[in-house]
């Protein structure tokens, strides 16, 4: 298994790549995925699987499998097919949970993550006499703020006295996690929620979830998380950490697709009690009940008791060649490769990136993954155009940051090399 290098043993030639690659036990899983190509037909070097993952080979045979069995057996396929439609939820019931650090039960895969954020707002978040704020980060995915706001302003409150942003202190990239526990416990009796991103998604800066969700446990509150940028680069135990619910996309490093379909976690001692609130659909009954289409509905145990609606079979097919892939790598095995990884590429950067360029992601252990955010002092977004005709491609977030995760499963070192020299001539 790789193991992260010290980064004295990093050497920045480019043989060193070449021979890290070829010792490399998770290469062959390159292989797996089909990659875009520039102009000339050469294959790009691609480090924004942080923001769409690149297309398994195995979601197409998954996919016509789907459309094949649409085709031969119509509506009998809910029952017959090669893997049942109407159960087809079940198929990611262990490797769902697997993923993230879940017991079976505790995971499903539905809707999109804004969507399974209102569901989760709607029922984890009940705020009652003094306890009604929210905590989250200041500069949060604006869909998050936005979800979080409009359920503030939906019960008829005012977002600007009932959601806390705690932020970077002025000067400074990074949010202090001391400074989250202290307005955890400044906010005490009067927090009901916190919702916090677990990676940001602009500066790389991973969260200690278990020591912020015990915090806000230990004030009464909830503590449920935004894993978009988690889910695939970091591994979780999230039935351990005491998580009450977390949801993420399946897009990003989890490689299912634009607009995949999401996964939603619910600890078992929430899924176990039905009678909880929530925004209910006839997925979520009982399967028991569910067909005899009575008025009255009766939630499932477990996070399958959020459903909705019937799944999107054509949409969960790559996920489920996505999340075999995973599991078959490993979440354990894909982050030591990623430490290994993401320290060489900022050894590089260290040593040859141009001035007035910094790596703001922090560095030490638990505080990133995979992606690594570099801010300019400018010309950011001109660097990022002859970036991409370099053939490299990264993104780039407002104001000033380039974005570049070379991600375990299909990313080497000589993709960290090509980056970070492309960085330099642009
Ligand atoms: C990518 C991302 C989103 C995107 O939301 P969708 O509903 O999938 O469009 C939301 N929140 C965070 C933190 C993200 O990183």
């Amino acid at each position: 298994m790789t193991t992260a290098l010290p980064e004295t043993d990093i050497d920045l030639t480019r043989t060193f790549a070449e021979r890290m690659d070829a010792q490399d036990p998770l290469r062959a899983f390159r292989d797996e995925f089909e990659r875009p190509t520039g102009p000339d037909g050469a294959p790009l070097t691609y480090l924004c699987g942080n923001s769409l993952g690149l297309l398994p080979r195995a979601a197409r045979a998954l996919v016509n499998e789907e459309l094949d069995d649409w085709s031969r057996h119509a509506v009998e396929g809910h029952l017959h097919s090669r893997r049942p439609w109407v159960d087809y939820h079940e198929l990611f019931r262990d490797l769902g949970a697997r993923l993230v650090g879940a017991r079976p039960g505790e995971v499903v895969m539905m809707n999109s993550l804004t969507v399974n954020v209102h569901l989760m707002m709607v029922s984890f978040w009940k705020p009652e006499g003094r306890r009604t704020k929210v905590l989250m980060e200041r500069g949060a995915f604006p869909s998050d703020t936005y979800a979080v706001h409009s359920h503030v302003r939906a019960r008829g409150l005012d977002p600007a006295e009932h959601v806390i942003e705690v932020g970077p202190r002025s000067g400074e990239d990074l949010v202090r996690e001391s400074d989250i526990l202290d307005a955890i416990r400044e906010a005490g009796d009067t927090l009901a929620l916190v919702m916090i991103g677990g990676v940001n998604y602009a500066t790389g800066q991973a969260f200690g979830i278990e020591r912020i969700t015990a915090a806000a446990h230990a004030v009464g509150a909830m503590a449920g998380w935004d894993l978009a940028h988690w889910a695939g680069n970091l591994p979780a135990k999230l039935h351990d950490w005491n998580v009450d619910f977390a949801c993420w996309c399946s897009y990003k490093y989890l490689n299912s697709g634009p607009g995949a379909v999401a996964g939603c976690f619910v600890h078992e001692r929430h899924g176990a009690d039905v009678s909880r609130p929530r925004f209910a659909g006839w997925w979520g009954n009982d399967p028991k009940t569910r067909f005899r289409m009575g008025p009255e509905f009766v939630a499932r145990a477990g996070a399958d008791g959020w459903q909705l609606s019937n799944p999107p079979i054509l949409a969960l097919a790559p996920l489920l060649a996505s999340l075999r892939i995973f599991d078959r790598a490993g979440m354990d095995a894909l982050h030591a490769k990623s430490r290994s990884l993401t320290a060489y590429m900022r050894a590089l950067l260290a040593a040859r990136a141009p001035a007035g360029c910094r790596v703001i992601t922090p560095n030490t252990p638990g505080t990133h993954g995979a992606q690594l955010s570099i801010a300019f002092e400018r010309d950011a977004r001109a660097r990022h155009a002859a970036l991409t005709a370099a053939g490299v491609i990264g993104d780039f977030r407002e104001p000033n940051i380039i974005r570049l995760a070379p991600a375990p499963l299909y990313n080497g070192w000589m993709d960290a090399w090509m980056a970070v020299d492309a960085l330099c001539r642009a």
